[in-house]
Formats: structure tokens, sequence, C-alpha cells
């Protein structure tokens, strides 16, 4: 009889995770999906679950797994994770915060450059050997444009210290303002896109976020702005952006997330006016390297009975 703690994945996790896990845990791989009858004869026995920042861990499951005391994201954003129900029953939840800053900010100026400058049409028009029938229609400047944050935490911030190097005026908006940042806080997203030429998203998802951006946030960002989401599909009005894209309501969106995740609609993939990228904000092997082993330190401390190094505020 094994005496390491049972552990379910609700995620396909990289073996880089995989490996420290199945060292130190008797890892139960996604049962609950593949086999439920074997799930059910271990569900007494789980402790612990792993996830990513996608994964569902509602009320429900939970309730199936009497023993259960600490659900590891490897990630920062936790929408999919009921807290309310995790912390009814004593069950701590952790994420990974601050290690993929970088990589999200990155791809957020990426985004902005990609879509301003027409990067993938430019590249198109290339290799698809049109450059010598003319030259591609001009395209529009960032630098020194308008940036509005929808978000100001960890990762708004690291956004906005880059966009000094090009720059860009920065407004925000959050739920409340930072006294301490020297950018221009705006109440609602509808007045920060009235402020903003790029107006970037990069709030949590869940409830209080739910279609923050809207139909009204759109018409006030205009045919000249564009929209750049690297926070969570569920953020933005999906079915309104493709229609303001479609009418030139704006000028054209950035998008790394998506409503239903990896369905993306047709008629979003059919626009010309959009740069589309599969949810790879943190995807660079020395971020995810740094979030696996975050992940695995969380549970590691939890069952040292150390401090978390990183649960998540509502746990603290
Ligand atoms: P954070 O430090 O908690 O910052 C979140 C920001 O959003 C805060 O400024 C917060 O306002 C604001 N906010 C929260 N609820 C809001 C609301 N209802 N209305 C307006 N603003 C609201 O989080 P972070 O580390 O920067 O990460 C942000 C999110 O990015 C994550 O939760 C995740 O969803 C997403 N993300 C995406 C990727 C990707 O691969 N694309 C990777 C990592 C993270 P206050 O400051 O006033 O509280």
């Amino acid at each position: 009889m094994s005496s390491k703690p049972d552990l379910l994945t609700v995620a396909r996790l990289a073996p880089f995770l995989m490996e420290p896990l199945q060292r130190a845990f008797t890892v139960h791989d996604r049962l609950h999906e593949q086999d439920p009858a074997a799930f059910e004869r271990i569900a007494p026995r789980i402790r612990a679950i792993c996830g990513s920042g996608e994964s569902k861990v509602g009320a429900e499951l939970m309730a199936r797994l009497p023993a259960l005391e600490i659900v590891s994201i490897m990630g920062v954003g936790y929408d999919g994770v009921d807290v309310t129900a995790a912390k009814a029953r004593g069950v701590m939840v952790a994420h990974t915060p601050e290690v993929l800053n970088d990589d999200v900010a990155d791809l957020a100026l990426a985004l902005m450059l990609n879509i301003a400058r027409r990067i993938p049409q430019a590249e198109r028009h290339v290799r698809d050997g049109q450059w010598p029938a003319g030259p591609m229609p001009l395209a529009s400047k960032m630098s020194g444009a308008r940036l509005g944050l929808v978000g100001m935490g960890r990762i708004g911030q690291a956004i906005a210290l880059r966009a000094l190097a090009f720059g860009m005026p920065i407004a925000y908006t959050a739920r409340s303002a930072k006294p301490g940042l020297p950018y221009a806080f705006h109440a609602t997203p509808q007045a920060l896109a009235a402020a903003s030429d790029f107006l970037v998203v990069i709030t949590p998802g869940g409830a209080a976020t739910r279609k923050l951006i809207d139909a009204g946030v759109l018409r006030a960002l205009g045919p000249n702005g564009y929209l750049i989401n690297v926070a969570r599909g569920s953020v933005v009005d999906e079915a309104a952006l493709i229609e303001a894209l479609k009418q030139g309501t704006i000028a054209g969106a950035a998008l790394d997330v998506f409503e239903n995740e990896p369905n993306v609609p047709a008629a979003l993939r059919a626009l010309d006016n959009v740069v589309l990228v599969p949810h790879i904000g943190s995807a660079t092997t020395q971020t995810r390297h740094a979030m696996a082993a975050r992940a695995f330190d969380n549970l590691q401390a939890h069952f040292a009975g150390q401090p978390l190094p990183s649960a998540v505020p509502e746990c603290r």
C-alpha cells in the first residue's frame, strides 16, 4: 500500500509537471473523464487536484471527493474553480501568479504590433508572391498611440511598462484606482475605450467580468480603435465583437482567448481585420517550467504542513 497522497489531474499536464507529480503522489490521470467506474472507486481517496488555468473544478466534482484538501492550478487565472464551494469545504486553492507576467505582457505587445502593422497579412503578401504586383496598403502607427488597459494588476502593469518604451500615453480601468501609479484612471471600460486607440483586456475571467467588453464599449473604441484580449474569452461579448469587426465599428482585434476554446467561430476566422492565436499567453518553455514548479511547490508545501507559496487571495 503506497503512503503517497492520491492526486487527480483534471487537465492534460506537461511531462515536466507529471513526472514530479508521479514521484510524490499516486496520480490518477483525468480518471473522472476516461473511466467513470474506476473514478468512483478511487474518489474517496483523492486528497489533491492538479489542473491548468482552463480546468473546470466545480462544486459537483468536489462534492464527489470527500477527502479533498487542495486544488493546485498551473496558471494565474482560476475562474474555472468554484472557490466559494472549495472554501465552504475548507479546500485550499493555489495558483501561479507573477512567473508568467513577462510572457503575457510580451504577447500583448506582439499582438498590438501585429494588428496595427498588419504583420500576418504582410507576411502572407510576400509568401503568396503578391509583392511584385504591388505594395501592401498602409498600416497604423502604434508608437505614441493611446493605450487603455482594462485591468491594472500584475500583468496590466507589466504591459504598461513595455508600452512606455513605445511612447504611449497610458490609462486604465480596474475595480479601484491605483493612486501609486502614474496612469489616468477611468471608472468604466466605456469611458476608457473612448479615450483609447488600443484597448487591452487583462482582467480575470468569471461571473464578475462576463461580457464586460460589450457593443457599447466597442462603439466607444471607434473605427480607428483596436481591441486586444489576453484575459479570458468570457470577458468579451464575442458576437458583438464579430459584428463590430464586420461593420467597421472598430478597426481590428487581436485575440489570444475565445469564448468557447478551442473552437473559434468561422465568422471570426473569415475576417481580415483580426489576428488570432491559440491561447499562448504563457506558452514558452521557460515560463511553463516555472509555472509547473510553482504548481508542484504549492502541493508539496500543503502536504508538508507549510504555508502555500501562492494560495489564491480568497484562501489566504
Ligand atoms: P491581477 O493581478 O489579479 O489583476 C487583475 C486586474 O483586473 C486588477 O487590476 C483588477 O482590479 C482588475 N479587475 C478584476 N475584476 C474586475 C472587474 N470586474 N472590472 C474591472 N477590472 C477588474 O491578475 P493578473 O495576474 O494580472 O492576471 C490577470 C488575468 O489574466 C488572469 O486572471 C487570467 O485570466 C489572464 N491571463 C491570461 C493568460 C493567457 O494565456 N492569455 C495568461 C495569464 C493570465 P483591482 O486592481 O482594482 O482589483
